[in-house]
């Protein structure tokens, strides 16, 4: 049953389901003293699950990576996920599940074996990462001067995390320059990932990504699924900015919006600052999968 209270978003947590704003976490958990949390974001789109299990597999890999455990199976997951969407009665939807350290048993510890880590969940109306006029003309980025991504030796960026210190620098410095989002290089100079999104360029009618230092995105995954499709070959390698800027079209994927055109990125301008053919057709074609049974499921109450 579909509750007013709720249309703002739903949250689960320690068994039950609220009102989104009133979902809160002790200030002393280590998931905000320490960012010691990992989560992933599925969407629903005109009342369906995109890619389920694999968000779900996923988490699960992230949770693993973290040595995070918590009581909560996957089909634990799946359903709460279902309880608060169809709770919500939100049409479109930016799911969350999070895992989170906790607090230690015994107070003061700093032992993170002595945490109680635990599980919720929550959604909220659709979020777009880049605003859906930024769609229609392209994005443009901002590669930091300063400001590089963390190591992946410090924190590995494939499992989904909250440190988002060097994205929040780089967004300073975008917004201040009149860009609307930031791109980092890694310590050797090559692209990796913008907060939210994987990044693609087309060059000659080939498709490439950055291989490493990452998240390994699930539109980053239907994208490259999307290239075999449509028979473009696509490859995943390291990519330094020299090399990115000579694109002739460039692409974001994210959970937040599919494929979306980049058309600017520093100075250089590609696709005569239009979006491109390429993303445009990927696009069409990741929208038009949001409908397959095979990929997405329709939100259940009763899961
Ligand atoms: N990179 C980072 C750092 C992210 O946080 C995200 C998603 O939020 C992505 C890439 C894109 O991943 P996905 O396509 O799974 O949304």
């Amino acid at each position: 049953m579909v509750d007013k209270d709720f249309s703002n978003g739903a949250a689960w947590m320690a068994q039950e389901i609220m009102p989104v704003g009133k979902a809160a976490i002790p200030v002393t958990d280590w998931g905000l003293t320490h960012s010691d949390i990992t989560y992933d974001v599925v969407h629903v789109w005109d009342g369906r699950f995109f890619r389920m299990d694999d968000y779900l597999q996923r988490f699960q890999r992230s949770l693993a990576k973290c040595r995070l455990s918590v009581d909560q199976s996957a089909d634990d997951m799946r359903r709460i996920l279902h309880q608060i969407v169809a709770r919500s009665g939100l049409d479109r939807s930016y799911v969350s599940m999070v895992a989170s350290r906790g607090q230690p048993s015994v107070p003061g510890s700093r032992d993170p074996r002595l945490c109680d880590n635990h599980f919720y969940a929550w959604c909220v109306p659709f979020v777009w990462v880049f605003l859906e006029e930024v769609v229609q003309r392209g994005a443009h980025l901002k590669v930091p001067e300063t400001i590089s991504r963390i190591a992946t030796e410090s924190v590995d960026p494939t499992a989904k995390n909250y440190h988002w210190g060097d994205f929040t620098q780089g967004l300073f410095e975008a917004k201040e320059a009149g860009f609307d989002n930031t791109l980092l290089l890694d310590h050797d100079g090559h692209v990796t990932e913008g907060p939210g999104f994987n990044v693609f360029m087309v060059k000659d009618g080939k498709v490439r990504t950055p291989r490493s230092g990452v998240l390994e995105g699930i539109t980053r995954k239907v994208a490259m699924e999307i290239c075999e499709h449509h028979g473009v070959p696509v490859t995943e390698q390291d990519i330094s900015l020299a090399d990115f800027l000579e694109a002739d079209e460039v692409f974001a994927t994210t959970t937040g919006g599919g494929p979306v055109p980049i058309t600017r990125i520093n100075e250089r301008v590609f696709s005569n600052d239009a979006p491109g053919e390429v993303t445009r057709q990927f696009n069409q074609t990741y929208w038009a999968w949001h409908e397959d049974p095979a990929m997405s499921e329709k939100v259940n109450a009763d899961y």
